[in-house]
Parts: structure tokens; sequence; C-alpha cells
């Protein structure tokens, strides 16, 4: 077990809640595992027609590519494997409260195929799953029990987590199965919250108190800027006022080191012109690597096509040159699309 890989959170599921949660927690920096395989609902949909930002609807197997990329890209490591338990780090003898202490692994994700993991959050975002809980809390809490004619069916209580994905177990997030997971952008969404969630429990147990924990996961033009909120000494005066009567006293160490935190994160928030355009054009690129190329022929005008493509791989295409033209689309940067996997 030394060897295993100790995460921050481990996500089980990168459906759109799972993946939801774990862009979010990823965003603030901490270290993420998503790991995805087993029964999937998204999978089972022939097209997705409600889902923003898709005038056509989107197939669920290039969704499920693109969510698994903006995870990775987020700095999740993606784990293309079924998580068969979850069970507490320590066992019963952990410590107080037969838990570890708070800066330690809470659990054990044990996966089917490799090492198991250790994690001190745990979120459950798997529509059509819960067995791997089973033995983190009661079974009466965690599943419930309907009558279907002569036979009971046992299944996760979609109820069992609060809206914010909070359980009785210190540590485990429930995003999905909930009252949101009947549609996919619920599902998101709830997802989105939880995430959430976490990166404020993350803060709290690293001194920050509530009011400060909650963050907002923005990507702001500095143009907005204007002269007065350019200068650092404004935000600081902004947190001060913000929080003269919280409950950690304005001249400890504790509030200095928040406070440091929470302006280099509001400040790193805005980004210039520059790099508004590289990452316009970075999701142009991740978008188009996983797209039919007849579609992304049939969608422009070829001499458009053309004069984005360079003389030389023309040429080359033109003279019949496979391997010239081949290197030269393997160098274009894109990001290549990840396995979908086994979904
Ligand atoms: C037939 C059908 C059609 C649908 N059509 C639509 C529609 O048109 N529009 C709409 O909005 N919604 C639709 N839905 C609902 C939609 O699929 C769900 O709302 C949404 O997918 C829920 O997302 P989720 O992330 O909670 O769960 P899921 O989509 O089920 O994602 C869970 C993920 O976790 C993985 N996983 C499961 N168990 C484990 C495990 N033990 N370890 C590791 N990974 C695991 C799965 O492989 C999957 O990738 C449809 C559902 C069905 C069944």
């Amino acid at each position: 077990m030394s060897d295993a890989p100790d995460r921050d959170v481990a996500v089980v599921g990168c459906g759109p809640a799972g993946c939801a949660a774990a862009v979010f927690a990823a965003r603030d920096g901490l270290d993420v595992a998503v790991f995805d395989r087993g029964r999937s609902s998204l999978a089972r949909c022939a097209h997705l027609e409600n889902y923003p930002g898709f005038p056509a609807g989107i197939d669920v197997g290039t969704l499920s590519d693109l969510m698994r990329a903006q995870a990775e890209r987020a700095g999740c490591a993606v784990v293309d494997d079924l998580v068969e338990s979850v069970e507490r780090a320590g066992g019963d003898d952990g410590g107080p409260d037969g838990r570890p202490e708070t800066d330690e692994p809470l659990f054990v994700v044990t996966p089917q195929e490799g090492e198991p993991a250790t994690a001190r959050r745990v979120v459950a975002a798997t529509r059509y799953d819960g067995e791997y809980l089973r033995g983190l809390d009661d079974d009466e809490a965690m599943f419930a029990i309907h009558d279907h004619g002569d036979e009971t069916h046992e299944h996760f209580d979609r109820g069992y987590a609060d809206r914010d994905g909070t359980t009785p177990v210190d540590g485990l997030y429930v995003a999905s199965p909930s009252e949101a997971d009947r549609q996919a952008i619920t599902a998101a969404g709830r997802g989105a919250r939880v995430g959430k969630r976490v990166v404020a429990d993350a803060r709290i147990d690293d001194g920050w108190w509530p009011e400060a924990a909650e963050r907002v996961d923005w990507v702001r033009r500095e143009a907005e800027l204007d002269d007065e909120w350019a200068d650092r000494d404004r935000w600081v005066e902004w947190f001060d006022a913000a929080h003269a009567d919280g409950p950690v006293d304005p001249d400890s160490d504790r509030f200095a080191r928040v406070r440091e935190a929470a302006v280099d994160d509001a400040r790193s928030s805005y980004v210039g012109a520059d790099d508004e355009a590289a990452r316009a054009e970075a999701g142009h690129r991740a978008l188009a690597a996983r797209l039919n190329p007849d579609a992304i022929v049939d969608a422009h005008d070829p001499d458009a096509l053309l004069d984005a493509m360079d003389d030389e791989t023309i040429a080359a295409h033109a003279a019949g040159d496979v391997s010239t033209v081949n290197n030269r689309s393997n160098a274009s940067g894109s990001d290549p699309p990840t396995d979908g996997g086994d979904r």
C-alpha cells in the first residue's frame, strides 16, 4: 500500500456528474484521480439533444471522449478501471473515531485491475452503481428497498447525500445517484456543485474559514480590471474589509496566509488578450481533433480549408507522399483523442 498513489480526491465515474466534479476540484489544484469504466447511463442515450452548446445534439461517444479529455487537461489522472470497493483507510483501528487524522487519507479505493489508491475524499458519480460504497455507512441509510409486485429491489438511495453531495460519512460525497441524475445537464450541475463543496472543504482543512473558502471558478478579462483593481493592495484591502469581523483574528499568521492565497487566486483568474486568444485556439483544436474529417470538410469552404493548410502538406498530398502528410499532421499540436474506454 505504501507505493499506492495518494490522492486528494478520487472521483468514481466520468459521466456528466463525475467529469464536472473532477474538473472543478482539479482546477483549484487538488490532486484528482477519476476512475471510469462500467455501466453508464450516458452510453445508453441514442443521441443527446438537450445538452447546451450542441445545436444538432452530440453523440455520446464523442461527448464521453470530450469529458475525459477535459478532465485530463484540468490535471486529473483518468484511470480506465472499475472501482470495486471504497473502504476506510486503516480499518477500525485508524485513529480517533475509527479514522485517521484529517490530513491523512481517509479511504482506500480498490479498482478491478490496477493498484489500490488512497484518497482524502471520494466522490461517487455513478448513476447506476453504489454497491462499491457498501460498508461505509449502515445499509439502511445508504440503500432503499422497493417492492415491484412480488419482488423487492435494493438500490442506492438517491436522497442519501445533501444537495452539495455531503454525506454522514466524513470525506464521502455523492454526485450521482441523486435526485438530479435523470437528465445529463442536471447531473452535470450537481457534479459542479459537489466539486465546489470538495474545494471549499479542502480549503477548510487547510485553515480557511467557511466564508473565505467558497470559490468561484471564473476566467476573466484583464481589460475589465481598472487601474484601481490592477493594484494588488486593492485586493488585500477588499479581503480585509470582507473578513474583518470573521472568525479569524486579522492580525494572525493564519489570516495572512489565507489572504495571500485568496488574493493570488482572485488575481490569477484574469487573463490578457494574448492568453485569451491562445485559449480560444486550444479550445478549437481540442474540439476539431474529435470531429469527423468529412464533417469538417463539408462545414467549410474548400478555399478556406486549403488556406489553413501549409503549401508543403498540399504538395505532398498531391504527389501521393503519405509519410510527409502524416508527419506534418502529427506535428500540428492538437490534443489526441483519449481512449473512450469500455463504456
Ligand atoms: C436510454 C436513455 C436515454 C437517455 N437520454 C437522455 C437524453 O436524451 N437527454 C438527457 O439529458 N438525459 C438522457 N438520459 C439520462 C442521462 O443519461 C443521465 O442523466 C446522465 O448520463 C447521468 O450522468 P451521471 O454522470 O450521473 O451518470 P452516468 O452517465 O451513468 O455516468 C457514470 C460513469 O461512471 C462509470 N462507472 C460506473 N460504475 C463505475 C465504477 N464502479 N467504477 C468506475 N466507473 C464507474 C460509467 O462507466 C460512466 O462513465 C438518458 C438515459 C437513458 C438510460
